[in-house]
């Protein structure tokens, strides 16, 4: 005897995860076999990693008919999951069945936090079926479809089913008066690789997190934590560790989400980080996307990563790659905008924070304008991001990219987010392993996003701690930690401009961020590097991977100091005392 679905909802109510899938089971048991003749090719429903068959009998021909869906399973898992979903459909007429929310029942049920997402593709799968035979019913029998299913089902429910709870991170108000004023000696300490004492007898002084930013206790805990307790690898097992693997993996996927404010989890991809997610765009985006003569917009204040993906496929694609120029005193010039922003434009690649001046580009003003001639807008955000408030829904850009290590959180992992209909237009250029949704000899097909994007085994420990990295900073406060590298990137430029023979490059303080790139007269970047780490000031000198922007100020190297939460005044009063004594013992004068 099957079960109504009040009688599921009351018999799952109190049952932790385990019985839950021990009574997914028992109700398999209990459901009735298809008949051998029904398992046929064209009754299979497909993207279910096991074998699933499903029918319909409609017990009349016109729109009032009610539905009886039968279906069967090879695995008796889903077919608990195919019990629950005949006690949500059967009975019901084609039009209540398009009308009617399975999600809804998914949630009440919790399903969504106890199967693996193939197993989730695979319910998609069986739901999509059930909505086109609906589909069809009503278009044959002569009844129009309701307005809300006249997208493709699978899609709708996918982004639906994984849509934000509740009111997304939101952005912080950076310049309100009551923003807490954050004490980064207190910070510091959180950081266990700036407590220690260099061989010297100082402390590490670290101007270096434009580069790579230190991690917080909290962040090198949950490493910890997933390693010692449940690793696993993610959306593999069904078994305790690899539940709880994906759980944390997911969950670190929903914080990133609304830290960015996205308007749904499926937007938000992981990468390898910056550079990987900036060519998977390039290529997979733009080898569909970008046709021989259209132009490619970006900035020769570029990073590598954000130029020369975009310089390769102008190449191939027989494009041509323009630049907005810039100001003189390293901004965009938003005036000449137009001259190189114009309906040929396919893609705007921009960063939102340049890594050598540290310009904070004009984000929501740049994609106001790209949307006046249709075209796409990439930001790199490897700066901006771990700096600067990111609204992808207010900022309305196509793609951004950025990486954990500049943002608290380990290496080896980034974020690629794409708007849902972006990714839609994007083909996978990494295959295999999760992002496969069939494989067979003549063809393959692939998972919706963000599976299509996450090919074989994912950075899993590193991804659930970026999320961690990203709680320590709203924890910390992100609009404090604005404001402290704000104040402090204005007195280290003031107290920068009291060396004799300094050139500063880039905006003044108020349209830069914490990276302040220098050169002193009669000092060699590299000799000024090795001054500095005696020291114990930890600083980069070289191109810092704008090899055209360098070229453009006409300097073969610089010193850059970026600044993160961590840094405090007396960082930059080491940082002067160094540079004191590199000119009393390196400037003949
Ligand atoms: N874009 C910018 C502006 C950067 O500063 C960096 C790294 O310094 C990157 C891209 C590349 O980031 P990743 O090396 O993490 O891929």
């Amino acid at each position: 005897m099957l079960l109504t679905l009040e009688e599921i909802f009351e018999e799952f109510a109190d049952l932790d995860r385990q019985d839950q899938s021990l009574y997914l089971l028992e109700l398999g048991d209990e459901l009735p076999e298809l008949p051998v003749v029904a398992r046929t090719d064209e009754n299979k429903v497909h993207g279910c990693q096991s074998q699933v068959w499903l029918i319909t009998d409609i017990d009349g021909a016109d729109d009032s008919a009610r539905f009886t869906i039968v279906a069967d399973s090879d695995s008796n898992i889903v077919r608990g999951l195919i019990a629950i979903l005949e006690a949500s459909y059967n009975g019901k007429t084609a039009r209540e069945i398009l009308e009617y929310d399975i999600d809804a029942v998914f949630h009440r049920l919790n399903l969504q936090q106890h199967i693996t997402p193939q197993r989730r593709n695979g319910l998609r799968g069986m739901v999509d079926r059930v909505s086109k035979l609906a589909r069809m019913h009503l278009v044959q029998s002569g009844g129009s479809e309701p307005d809300a299913v006249n997208r493709v089902i699978g899609e709708t429910r996918s982004a639906r089913e994984r849509m934000l709870p509740g009111t997304p991170g939101g952005q912080p108000q950076l310049d309100a008066k009551d923003v807490a004023v954050l004490n980064a000696e207190d910070i510091r300490r959180q950081f266990p690789v700036l407590c220690q004492t260099l061989p010297g007898g100082s402390r590490p002084i670290f101007l270096d997190s434009g580069a790579s930013a230190q991690k917080p206790q909290s962040v090198i805990d949950k490493e910890r934590e997933v390693e010692e307790q449940y690793f696993a690898n993610a959306h593999r097992g069904t078994y305790q560790f690899g539940q709880r693997i994906d759980e944390e993996f997911e969950g670190a996927r929903t914080t990133i989400a609304k830290f960015l404010n996205a308007p749904s989890v499926d937007s938000i991809v992981f990468t390898p980080g910056t550079t990987i997610g900036l060519n998977m765009i390039a290529s997979g985006w733009g080898r569909r996307h970008v046709q021989p003569g259209d132009e490619i917009l970006t900035s020769v204040m570029e990073h590598h990563a954000n130029f020369v993906p975009w310089q390769q496929l102008a190449k191939e694609r027989g494009a041509t790659l323009k630049l907005i120029p810039l100001t003189s005193d390293g901004r965009l010039d938003m005036d000449q905008l137009d001259s190189v922003l114009t309906r040929r434009t396919r893609v705007l690649a921009i960063t939102g924070m340049s890594n050598m001046l540290g310009t904070i580009n004009p984000i929501r003003e740049l994609v106001r304008r790209a949307r006046e001639v249709g075209t796409c807008v990439v930001v790199d955000g490897a700066q901006s991001v771990p700096h600067l408030p990111t609204d992808v829904i207010a900022d309305d850009v196509d793609f951004l990219a950025f990486s954990g290590h500049k943002l608290y959180g380990p290496t080896g992992v980034g974020i690629l987010y794409g708007k849902p209909e972006r990714l839609e237009e994007m083909d996978p250029i990494i295959f295999g392993g999760h992002m496969i949704s069939e494989v067979h000899i003549e063809k393959s097909s692939w998972s919706a996003a963000p599976a299509r994007f996450e090919a074989g085994t994912m950075p899993i420990v590193q991804a659930i701690a970026l999320g961690t990295a990203v709680e320590w900073v709203q924890q910390t406060g992100f609009a404090s930690i604005h404001q402290h590298e704000q104040k402090l990137t204005k007195e280290t430029i003031e107290r920068l401009q009291t060396v004799p023979g300094i050139t500063i490059f880039g905006p003044d303080a108020a349209h830069r961020g914490g990276i302040i790139t220098f050169r002193i007269d009669g000092i060699h970047p590299e000799d000024l590097a090795a001054i500095l780490d005696q020291h114990g000031v930890f600083a980069r000198h070289g191109h810092h991977c704008t090899m055209p922007l360098h070229t453009y100020l006409g300097v073969s190297a610089t010193t850059r100091v970026s600044l993160a939460a961590y840094n405090t005044v007396d960082d930059i009063t080491a940082l002067m005392n160094a540079i004191e004594f590199a000119l009393k013992k390196l400037v003949k004068r």
